[in-house]
């Protein structure tokens, strides 16, 4: 029953990915343990179909890479891998350079989507998108992406690729951090864009479930028969065009966020209650992240 994981259109490319899929920052934690439990919970989070894997030569310094490369093993045919460029790296060499060191600790000829991982200072977004651009005509990456880019930003890149689409952006998204709705799921969906929301349960900042929302959410949660974490993935994904990605550090938090979606939904009342209880911020706060 937990096992149904829901997969739809990613964008403009028609890929089937799962809507749930697993995420790698910090999983590498502080001891050898840590790295096995991480391992586990990424083979497991594969066996269940949670086929999206999304890491960054940031994590652990590449060492969430290095990690993702064991899990993956003989299956990289089957998962849909992304991984980051870091803005201080993405210029035309340095992001070629920072996407070879990635393809080795993956250990792997592709990465299916590589994204920015946020705008640049430094060095401007031509440069890293003519990069991508070269990358992708190697076959390096399959697609390309940005991440925590708002509307202007996003209009940005599309305007310096000459050739391809960006197909995602990957933005802060959870209960308590609603920004995105305003603009950008709006803009994202007329182009096709997909929109992958990170940071579910806010990094850790969950409701209990003896706060206002928590309780709200437990309610939701019973009748369902699923957890609270579960009933939030479910409203987090509720638009056609929206994925999101949980730490996939634990297996057992793995096995329950598997069970988000798929046979089940939250009715247009659940939908509305949540709603209210976790409201849109300020008309004027700025697209964030963490
Ligand atoms: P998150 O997934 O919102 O929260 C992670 C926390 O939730 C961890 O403490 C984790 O515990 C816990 N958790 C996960 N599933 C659970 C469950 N079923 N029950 C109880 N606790 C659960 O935070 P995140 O790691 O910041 O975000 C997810 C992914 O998004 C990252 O791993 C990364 O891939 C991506 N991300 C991207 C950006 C960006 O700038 N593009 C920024 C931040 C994150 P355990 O560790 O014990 O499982």
């Amino acid at each position: 029953m937990w096992n149904k994981l829901l997969r739809r259109k990613f964008g403009w490319t028609g890929l089937d990915v799962p809507v749930i899929g697993m995420g790698t920052w910090m999983i590498e934690g502080r001891s050898r343990d840590a790295e096995r439990q991480a391992i586990e919970a990424l083979r497991l989070g594969l066996d269940l179909g949670m086929n999206h894997i999304d890491t960054a030569e940031m994590y652990g310094n590449g060492r969430a890479e290095e990690l993702v490369a064991k899990a993956v093993d003989n299956q990289r045919e089957q998962v849909f891998l992304v991984s980051k460029v870091l803005p201080s790296n993405a210029s035309y060499q340095g992001t070629l350079k920072a996407c070879e060191r990635s393809l080795k600790r993956l250990k792997t000829h592709f990465i299916d989507l590589y994204l920015l991982h946020w705008p640049s200072s430094q060095h401007p977004i031509e440069e890293t998108m003519r990069a991508m651009e070269k990358l992708l005509d190697e076959g390096m990456i399959r697609l390309i992406g940005v991440s925590n880019f708002d509307v202007e930003q996003l209009r940005e890149a599309q305007h310096a690729l000459k050739k391809y689409r960006i197909a995602c952006n990957q933005v802060l998204y959870h209960l308590a951090y609603r920004g995105i709705e305003r603009d950008l799921l709006p803009y994202c969906a007329e182009n096709s864009i997909a929109i992958v929301g990170y940071s579910p349960f806010g990094h850790g900042n969950f409701p209990s479930s003896h706060s206002k929302g928590g309780k709200v959410l437990a309610e939701i949660a019973k009748r369902h028969n699923r957890t609270m974490r579960q009933v939030t993935l479910n409203f987090l994904t509720r638009d056609p065009n929206l994925f999101t990605i949980p730490k996939a550090g634990n297996p057992d938090h793995v096995k329950e966020n598997s069970g988000a979606v798929g046979d089940w939904n939250l009715t247009d009342e659940d939908i509305t209650v949540i709603d209210r209880t976790f409201p849109l911020p300020g008309a004027d706060e700025p697209l964030e992240m963490i």
